[in-house]
């Protein structure tokens, strides 16, 4: 079976490239990703499956496999997901096909991960006589900003048929064709929040007659940097800023409010709910200490994504199993490029970024991996760049994955 996937995945590079450099060049923000939507409708009108809009950009392709199930066994469905936004970032990597819409810029890769959807349906396409079951490919809106991903979850993506499993890949500057593939929580939860603290405004000649909204907030921030050393359990993984500070108008009045907002980031539950109920406790109290109330509202964010122990452990398995492989007909600048032995590492320490993959690792068993591209620029940074000859590698991983996670256990 290998051999076949490393066949068809090097007859599909150059179209897959081509795919992959066009949405590079007309990247669209989160939610208006019509002229993305269209390529990837285009490009899998010429498959056989049934194609439908959700919302107003995702894409739900459903395939079935062509091979009889063993009788006994039950079908499996698995969904495949690709975000396709791109970011407010002015490019500054000089390409052939550098991004044409000013000051938006494909900064994290999700025009790879599109691309490379659209070659694993191609591929699992080719290989429809092989396997049963169900696959669901989703070309989702608005990973960066809006949840996409529970609007497709709103939208039905995960019902009939029902989604036994989801896995989805996600680019990143590290050396070439590094894994990391993790069990358990992998990102963080992140929420907002904003404080809205509200005094008396005065003469500053006469501030005894008011009570300073800005002074309130200093002593709040300081107050809320004490959480994590005094609140949280040392062994606990959580960030948490005040980001945004805004209030006063005029140099000679006390100000009568002054607005704080910030995020938390946290790996668990217990240290979610412990910051939340500590900045709400802390700002109210010093507001009101110094006369003055303060109003605490959060908002929650993504959740966070958690592996299935099993799949990771199975995909895992399966990876370095085939690792050298994989990469056998890959290009490389020097033969130590990738580190071969050892490439697949699923110890990796989990990051404090927030990714909406989150929404659907809550409803469904999940697998999400991280596959290194390059150590170009910073993910989000305008000198964010992939090595395109590691795409058909993710294409690769992506369809070996989803083969083996089809397979029934029990
Ligand atoms: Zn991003
Ligand atoms: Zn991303």
């Amino acid at each position: 079976m290998i051999d076949k996937i490393l066949n068809l995945t090097n007859e599909y590079e150059n179209d897959t490239v081509e795919l992959r450099r066009k949405i590079h060049q007309n990247p669209e923000l989160s939610h208006v990703e019509y002229q993305t939507s269209r390529l990837v409708a285009e490009s899998l009108s010429k498959l056989d499956g049934n194609l439908e809009l959700v919302g107003d950009t995702g894409i739900l392709f459903t395939m079935e496999g062509g091979k009889a199930p063993e009788p006994g066994q039950k079908y499996k469905t698995v969904l495949l997901r690709a975000d396709m936004d791109a970011l407010p970032i002015e490019e500054q990597v000089e390409s052939e096909f550098k991004s044409r819409n000013k000051g938006i810029m494909h900064a994290c890769g999700h025009d790879v991960h599109t691309a490379n959807l659209v070659a694993v349906a191609r591929v699992m396409s080719r290989l429809r006589g092989e396997w049963s079951g169900i696959v669901k490919f989703l070309y989702q809106p608005g990973e960066e900003r809006g949840a996409g991903a529970r609007r497709m979850i709103e939208g039905g993506v995960l019902l009939d048929p029902d989604v036994d499993l989801a896995l989805a890949l996600h680019v990143m500057p590290m050396d070439k064709g590094l894994v990391h593939l993790n069990q358990g929580i992998i990102t963080a939860c992140s929420d907002g929040f904003t404080l809205t603290i509200r005094g008396k405004s005065a003469h500053s000649r006469k501030p005894q007659q008011g009570i300073d909204a800005i002074n309130i907030a200093g002593h709040i921030i300081v107050a809320l940097n004490s959480i994590q050393g005094r609140n949280l359990d040392p062994f606990s993984t959580a960030t948490l800023s005040v980001g945004m500070v805004s209030g006063g108008n005029a140099t000679n009045v006390i100000a009568d409010m002054v607005q704080l907002k910030g995020i938390i980031r946290s790996l668990d539950g217990r240290s979610r709910e412990v910051i939340r109920d500590q900045i709400a406790k802390i700002s109210s109290g010093i507001a009101k200490a110094f006369g003055g109330e303060c109003e605490c509202v959060f908002k929650d964010g993504y959740p966070s994504v958690s592996n299935s122990k099993e799949a990771a452990r199975i995909v895992g398995g399966l990876l370095k199993d085939s690792y050298n492989e994989l990469v056998s007909d890959i290009d490389m600048d020097s033969p130590g490029e990738t580190c071969l032995e050892g490439c697949v590492i699923q110890d990796a320490q989990p990051v404090m970024a927030a990714e909406d993959f989150g929404f659907i690792s809550q409803r469904v068993e999940s697998l999400y991996y991280k596959v290194g591209t390059g150590n170009y620029g910073p993910g989000h940074s305008p000198t964010f760049d992939v090595d395109e000859r590691w795409i058909k590698f993710c294409t690769r991983t992506m369809v070996l994955a989803c083969l083996k996670l089809m397979e029934v256990r029990e």
